[in-house]
């Protein structure tokens, strides 16, 4: 049985056009096959977005990446001349560097 998808009335099969509304019923099909199809275009929609966010997110993630390198070079330096470093710096680390490096950093007691 076919149905408008339109209206949502009850169609004869052999219908080219909705009785109620005047819609065409040639891309109208048995209902199930109607949901497969609508289903099927929901998924690829949603891998479409998180697919998109993925990217942006890994566009974000290059900013980071560019603090991580001056950051890194900043600590070997301070280090060779037998500097301290502040409480700030070891809390971004955390954040921006490295997790466990941050927190080996507050642990360290020798600066
Ligand atoms: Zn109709």
């Amino acid at each position: 049985m076919k149905y408008c998808t339109k209206c949502g009335k009850e169609l004869a099969d052999e219908a080219q056009f909705c009785p109620s509304c005047g819609t065409p019923t040639r891309v109208t099909s048995v209902q199930s096959g109607a949901t497969n199809t609508r289903n099927e275009s929901g998924l690829e929609l949603a891998i479409r977005i998180l697919l998109i966010i993925s990217c942006v997110l890994g566009a974000f993630a290059i900013i980071p990446l560019i603090w991580r390198i001056p950051m890194t070079m900043w600590y070997f330096d301070k280090k060779k001349n037998n500097e301290s470093v502040s409480l700030t710096f070891k809390i971004c680390s955390i954040f921006f560097l490295d997790l466990i490096a941050g927190i080996l950093m507050l642990i360290d007691d020798g600066n």
